[in-house]
């Protein structure tokens, strides 16, 4: 069966959102949507079209939230609650009152938190000493002189390196010292405001 038959069955061949039967479209969840229906709703092209144009949310459309958040599927109370928190800050109270009615499981919650405004994975394996995720791009500061091999010097402790790339393995990164493209290992970072 495909996703959208999956999610034509879980929803009764309907908006999951408002309940509209017509122009119906699969909407992948960000931040990382796999092809699952966990990860998946049913939308009518209304709700389509405002999900990913928040300046267009018409505030009255959204009232069918009141019905949807409290389905027991995960990704339409995720959904349900991002959208409430959207219309929440656009000054809509009785969205803010809703919010605060919704328990979400943690999981759930971290899910629906994570940056619905860009659809970016916002997380990596890449940890600096303290734990805190690295991503490309960041600066970090060593906390530990460094030989580096085969460059001949010793980088630093307090070295800012600027720009930061990420590698496949999830303990190094690659950036520039001395001029030097180096690899280093996160375990001796930490990251740079
Ligand atoms: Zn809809």
């Amino acid at each position: 069966m495909s996703l959208e038959q999956t999610l034509m069955q879980r929803g009764d061949s309907a908006c999951e959102l408002c309940g509209e039967s017509s122009n119906l479209d699969v909407y992948k969840v960000p931040p990382t949507p796999d092809d699952s229906a966990e990860q998946a709703v049913l939308v009518c092209d209304t709700c389509l079209s405002q999900i990913e144009a928040p300046e267009t949310m018409d505030a009255n459309h959204w009232r069918c939230l009141n019905d949807a958040m409290w389905k027991p599927v995960d990704v339409i109370q995720v959904m349900s609650w991002r959208l409430l928190s959207r219309l929440s800050t656009q000054g809509e109270s009785w969205a803010t009152d809703l919010v605060e009615m919704m328990y979400l499981e943690d999981d759930s919650l971290e899910w629906a938190k994570s940056t619905e405004s860009d659809g970016e994975a916002v997380t990596s394996d890449h940890k600096d000493s303290n734990g805190t995720t690295l991503l490309d791009g960041d600066s970090v500061t060593l906390i530990k002189d460094l030989e580096v091999k085969g460059a001949n010097f010793t980088a630093k402790r307090g070295t800012m390196v600027k720009n930061i790339s990420l590698t496949d393995n999830p303990e190094q990164i690659e950036g520039r010292v001395n001029g030097t493209r180096i690899v280093l290992l996160t375990k001796f970072l930490k990251k740079s405001n």
